[in-house]
């Protein structure tokens, strides 16, 4: 019998992967949103979409995934693709899927712009946001028309969004105007989107309310009346008081601020929202884990020590916002189908 040849642990991971893979690209591809939100309007769950930055970010996301069985949106905005860069990003999601084939993951670019549209579609993002809510209405239905077009040629998803939110998201600034019923129906029906933002008081941003803020929830309701298309809500971040309070006590100086309480989040999920966004609750928790080590082991100096305390505490938050949603335990409820699938369904 020939004496097997050994081979250093790279390589035989480099081996295992590349064998691994050989062929089956097929069975672990990103799912189109459209699929993911669809099924949580039978299951009548929201899912969690996360913005993610970085590989411990993506690491701890699939991580919460993974442990709630949980279908999941990784989302970039544009402030993180200039951050990361749209290549490394798109890696780092591929390596994701690759090490969680058996999790149903859409790659969402989120607050999207025509050109950012037309880079991330080639790249193998699944959805795309197009925010034209700052335009008329006239520009914002031409824009995401033009959007639903390109992106549904190649079986991507589109989400588009009417009225305005306050607050700040990088670029994104803006004075809060609420969604209409009538001019969503208008607008759904005009631009063929398959997920519509709304606007009923939620802002982006660490800083959103001086007290617990009061959210149209009746709004969700009446626009999922004239819609039937899922419903996202924007700026859904808790903020939770107990991370402000670690983040200060280890020397952070952040001013008193209210997010949207978990209670309002679980109604809007039952009136038809499908997609909440989370950004600050995981950047507080990420920060406040940093501070406690670093404040608590000021000789550590190691990346890895510090990064592993962030990725461990946005583990955490994620995993509980899963459980909030609701799309904990859904992973498995549906078989995955590829933006292949969808473009051939768009074309029908
Ligand atoms: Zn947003």
């Amino acid at each position: 019998m020939q004496k097997p040849r050994r081979m250093t642990p790279n390589v035989a991971v480099l081996f295992h992967y590349t064998h691994q893979r050989k062929g089956s690209d097929e069975g672990m591809p990103l799912v189109p949103l459209t699929q993911v939100l669809g099924e949580a309007v039978k299951g009548g769950y929201g899912v969690g979409a996360f913005n993610c930055n970085n590989m411990e970010q993506v690491q701890s996301i699939m991580k919460a995934a993974q442990e709630c069985k949980s279908p999941v949106i990784l989302q970039a905005s544009r402030g993180a693709l200039k951050y990361t860069n749209m290549v490394y990003l798109k890696h780092l999601v591929q390596a994701a899927v690759e090490e969680h084939p058996e999790i149903p993951v859409v790659l969402h670019l989120d607050h999207g712009t025509l050109e950012a549209v037309k880079q991330a579609i080639p790249l193998g993002f699944t959805s795309v946001m197009i925010d034209g809510s700052h335009l008329p209405f006239e520009e914002n239905v031409a824009v995401t028309k033009e959007v639903v077009a390109l992106a549904h040629d190649h079986g991507v998803s589109v989400e588009a969004e009417l009225g305005t939110l306050g607050g700040i998201e990088e670029d994104v600034v803006g004075e809060v105007q609420l969604t209409d019923p009538d001019q969503a129906a208008e607008f759904v029906e005009r631009t063929g989107c398959d997920a519509l933002a709304l606007a009923i008081g939620t802002s982006h941003g660490a800083y959103k309310f001086k007290a617990e803020p009061k959210l149209a929830i009746d709004l969700v309701a009446e626009v999922w009346d004239r819609v039937h298309i899922p419903l996202v809500m924007h700026g859904a971040s808790s903020v939770p008081q107990d991370l402000v309070a670690e983040i200060n006590k280890y020397g952070g100086k952040l001013e008193a601020t209210y997010g949207v309480p978990i209670s309002a989040i679980q109604a809007t999920i039952k009136y038809g929202v499908r997609k909440i966004n989370v950004d600050t609750d995981i950047r507080l928790a990420s920060t406040a884990a940093v501070r406690k080590l670093l404040a608590e082991e000021p000789q550590k100096f190691d990346l890895r020590d510090y990064m592993s305390a962030a990725r461990e505490a946005m583990t955490k938050i994620v995993s509980r916002r899963m459980h909030e949603f609701g799309c904990a335990g859904h992973a498995f409820d549906y078989k995955p189908i590829t933006i292949a699938d969808m473009k051939v369904k768009y074309a029908q």
